[in-house]
C-alpha cells in the first residue's frame, strides 16, 4: 500500500466551513475554512459552504459577501453551497417532529424568571447552573400542571449516566459525563430550532464526515453527538482547532482590530502566500516555512495540526508574501500589477507595451507586496516623478548639471539597450572626469524620483528614451 493510499480514507471525505455572517471575516475565521478545504482537496473529497445566518439581528448580506469574496480570492471555492440555514427552517422542523415522535424531546414550561431564580440558587450553592429537569417526563413521575397561556420551549432529553466521548483529531480523546449536560433547549417558544440542533441536521443532511472547526465549539460537541445518536446517525470525526491570537496575544476579533480578509487582497498580498502563511498558523510539515499551494495540498493531513494557540505576526506574513512574490513568474506578476496601475490612471495600451514583466523582474526582489511593486512600476508609466527636495539638493548639484546635459544629449542619439546606455554613461564620466556614483545618483533622482534604484542602466532602458531625456533636463 502506498503512503497516499494509506492516507486516503475509504469513505469519501466531506468537510464544511460554517461561518456566521455576523462580522467581516478575518484571518482567524478564514483559517477555520482553510483546513477543511485542504483536507477535502488532499483526499479528493468535497468541501461544502454553509452560512449559519440564524442570528437574524446580527447577520448581514455584506458579511456574506466578504466571506464569498475572501474564499474566492484565496482559491477556496466550495464544491457545494453556499447553503443558508435560514432557508432550511422547514427541514429542521421536520426533523424536530421526528425526534419528538421518537420521545427524545419534551415541552418545558419553566419561565425565564424561574430559570433565573434557579440559576441564582445554584450559584449561591456553588453548583454549576443547569436546568433541573422539572418538566422532563420519567416513568412514574407526575409532571406539574401545565400553566395556562404559556408557550413551552422544547428540550432535548439528554441521556442520563454514561459518557459522551470522541477522539478529537487535535485534542485527543475527550470524555464528558452525561450528568454534566442538562437538557438542551432545541426549539424556542415560537417553534424555531436552536443552533446546536440545526448544526446536527445540516451535518447529517450534508453527509459531513469531518467537522474541522474552532475550539470555541468543543462544549457544543458532546451535545451534538447526543443528538446524532438520538437521530440514529453516526457522528462525524471532529477536529477542534486552537484559537488564533492577535499580535497582542488576545483572541483575534474584529473588536480588537482584526482586518477583513479582503483588506489583505487590497494591500497587495498574494493568495498563495496567504494560504502558505495561514496553513502554518496551526499546522506544520517538518520545518518547511515556504511552500506552494500544490505542496500544501499534497502534504496536508489532520495528524499534524498544532495543539496550542497560534499567534498572528504581520511581519512574518509580509516576509512569506515577499518570498512568494520573488518566486513568481514575471508575466504572472505583471498580470497582477497591471490592474493596480490601471486603477491609478495608466492606460491599458501603455501597459501592454511589454515593459511590465521586465519591470517586475527588476523590482520584485525589493518589494513585499504587489502594491509596492505597482508603486515602482508607476515611475515607468507616469508622466513625471517628484523627487524629494532633500534628494534633489543632495544629489542634483550645480556642479553636476553640465554632465547631466551631456548625458541627455548622448542618450538622445545612442542605440536604446542596456549596453549602449552604459556606454553613454561611461563616456560622459570620462569626458567630465567623474566617478560613477557622482553621476548615477542624480540620474536616479531625476529619472526615477529616488536615489535607491537597481542598476541605473537597467532602469533607464525600461524608462525609455523620451522619459529619460525629458526628466534629465527637467531640473
Ligand atoms: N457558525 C459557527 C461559527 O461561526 C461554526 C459552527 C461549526 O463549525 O459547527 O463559529
Amino acid at each position: 500500500m502506498t503512503a497516499e493510499q494509506k492516507n486516503t480514507p475509504t469513505v469519501r471525505v466531506r468537510t464544511r466551513f460554517a461561518p456566521s455572517p455576523t462580522g467581516f471575516i478575518h484571518l482567524g475565521n478564514i483559517r477555520s475554512a482553510l483546513y477543511p478545504w485542504a483536507f477535502a482537496r488532499a483526499t479528493g473529497g468535497d468541501f461544502i459552504l454553509r452560512i449559519e445566518d440564524t442570528d437574524v439581528e446580527r447577520s448581514t448580506q455584506a458579511a456574506v459577501d466578504v466571506i464569498l469574496e475572501s474564499m474566492h480570492w484565496l482559491g477556496m471555492d466550495p464544491d457545494e453551497g453556499p447553503f443558508y440555514q435560514m432557508q432550511r427552517m422547514e427541514r429542521y422542523k421536520e426533523v424536530l417532529a421526528q425526534l419528538q415522535a421518537a420521545g427524545h424531546v419534551y415541552p418545558c414550561y419553566t419561565s425565564v424568571a424561574e430559570l433565573d431564580a434557579l440559576r441564582e440558587r445554584q450559584m449561591l450553592a456553588k453548583e454549576k447552573p443547569r436546568y433541573d429537569g422539572t418538566w422532563r417526563p420519567e416513568d412514574g413521575k407526575t409532571l406539574p400542571p401545565v400553566p395556562a397561556g404559556v408557550q413551552p420551549v422544547l428540550r432535548f432529553k439528554n441521556p442520563q449516566g454514561g459518557v459522551v466521548a470522541w477522539d478529537d483529531k487535535v485534542k485527543g480523546r475527550i470524555e464528558i459525563r452525561n450528568d454534566e449536560l442538562d437538557d438542551l433547549v432545541i426549539a424556542r417558544p415560537d417553534g424555531t430550532p436552536t443552533y446546536n440542533f440545526c448544526v446536527v441536521v445540516d451535518d447529517i443532511d450534508m453527509q459531513i464526515t469531518h467537522v474541522i472547526r474552532g475550539d470555541d465549539h468543543v462544549n457544543n460537541t458532546p451535545r451534538q453527538i447526543n443528538i446524532f445518536n438520538a437521530l440514529g446517525q453516526e457522528p462525524p470525526v471532529y477536529a477542534h482547532l486552537p484559537t488564533v491570537l492577535n499580535e497582542l496575544g488576545e483572541k483575534m476579533s474584529k473588536r480588537n482590530g482584526a482586518k477583513p480578509v479582503t483588506q489583505y487582497r487590497d494591500e497587495g498580498y498574494l493568495p498563495d502566500a496567504m494560504v502558505n502563511y495561514l496553513a502554518r498558523l496551526g499546522w506544520s510539515h517538518g520545518d518547511d516555512e515556504i511552500f506552494s499551494r500544490e505542496q500544501f495540498l499534497q502534504w496536508f493531513n489532520l495528524d499534524h495540526l498544532g495543539r496550542s494557540a497560534a499567534q498572528f505576526d504581520e511581519a512574518k506574513l509580509r516576509w512569506v508574501n515577499a518570498q512568494h512574490l520573488k518566486a513568481m513568474a514575471d508575466e504572472a506578476l505583471a498580470a497582477l500589477v497591471a490592474p493596480l496601475l490601471e486603477k491609478r490612471g495608466i492606460g491599458a495600451a501603455e501597459l501592454a507595451d511589454g515593459r511590465l514583466p521586465r519591470i517586475c523582474a527588476l523590482f520584485k526582489d525589493r518589494c513585499d507586496t504587489t502594491v509596492a511593486l505597482a508603486d515602482w512600476a508607476l515611475v515607468f508609466y507616469g508622466d513625471a516623478v517628484a523627487p524629494a527636495q532633500e534628494d534633489r539638493e543632495k544629489h542634483v548639484t550645480a556642479a553636476i548639471v553640465p554632465a547631466l546635459d551631456a548625458l541627455a544629449d548622448a542618450l538622445q542619439d545612442c542605440a536604446w539597450d542596456k549596453a549602449s546606455i552604459a556606454g553613454a554613461l561611461k563616456e560622459v564620466l570620462a569626458a567630465q572626469g567623474l566617478k560613477m556614483p557622482q553621476l548615477a545618483m542624480p540620474v536616479r533622482v531625476l529619472a526615477a524620483g529616488t536615489p535607491h534604484t537597481p542598476s541605473v542602466d537597467a532602469v533607464l532602458e525600461l524608462l525609455g528614451r523620451e522619459k529619460v531625456t525629458a526628466r534629465l533636463r527637467n531640473r
